[in-house]
């Protein structure tokens, strides 16, 4: 090998390891963030996220408890003192609190539709006729105190099948078993009604099982309250945290 080609050969080796070496610490100092790195910083920011929703979630909560279809009036609960109700006539000649007429008459409307009869027999009540029906009451335990009664709010309306209007009480368990009240049961929350007082729900509620007394709590609320099988009580205890 003359010396010509042995220079040229160690010239080769070197230009290698330089370009070696420099390329190969190019590659380890990448300044490019990892997969690890952008990784972590994706969950912490869905984390953050979370957390900024649960608040808002829990904040809404809190501003629903507050909203006039979800008042808690029971006979631990009375209603606000002075608490006035902007009342508008149904098809019946019944007064429910305006906001609740157009929904209870899609209702009545639908379950028509389905081939029954409804018919109203109860809705609002002024604080003067709650108290006549509770001095006039036999039982005291049937019949709400003055000012602890949903029908003062103008939120409830008593629903009869038509053809127990003839019955000397209609109001009775019986009525879970005559055809509209079978649908209103199952339909009511589709217009944000619930039944007020389930059968398995007495010593919660207090009042006895009404398969004809329904609650206007709107149409969320009343899904997620008739699909859970919870009574009011219940579901404002727990949207309190409680
Ligand atoms: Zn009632």
């Amino acid at each position: 090998m003359s010396r010509t080609k042995k220079f040229l050969i160690l010239d080769l080796i070197l230009v290698l390891a330089v370009a070696g070496t420099y390329f190969g610490f190019k590659f380890l100092k990448n300044d490019e963030p990892d997969a690890y790195e952008v990784a972590d910083n994706i969950k912490s920011g869905a984390e953050d996220l979370k957390e900024i929703e649960s608040a808002a979630e829990e904040e809404l909560k809190s501003k629903e408890l507050d909203e006039w279809y979800l008042i808690l009036v029971n006979p631990d609960n009375a209603m606000p003192e002075g608490m006035e109700v902007e009342t508008a006539s149904t098809e019946s000649g019944h007064e429910v609190d305006a906001r609740v007429k157009e929904p209870l008459e899609e209702m009545l409307a639908a379950c028509r539709e389905a081939g029954y009869s409804p018919q109203i027999i109860s809705a609002f009540r002024t604080r003067e006729t709650q108290q006549y029906l509770y001095d006039t009451t036999a039982n005291k335990n049937d019949t709400a105190k003055p000012g602890h009664s949903e029908h003062e709010c103008g939120l409830a309306i008593d629903i009869i099948d038509s053809s127990s209007a003839g019955w000397a009480d209609p109001l009775i368990d019986e009525q879970e078993e005559l055809p509209a009240q079978i649908w209103l049961m199952e339909n009511c929350q589709d217009y944000g009604f619930i039944l007020r007082y389930p059968k398995d729900k007495e010593d919660i509620t207090q009042i006895i099982y009404e398969p004809w007394h329904y609650r206007y709590v709107g149409k969320e609320h009343a899904t997620k309250i008739m699909e859970s099988g919870v009574c009011l009580e219940e579901y404002i205890e727990e949207l309190k945290g409680e």
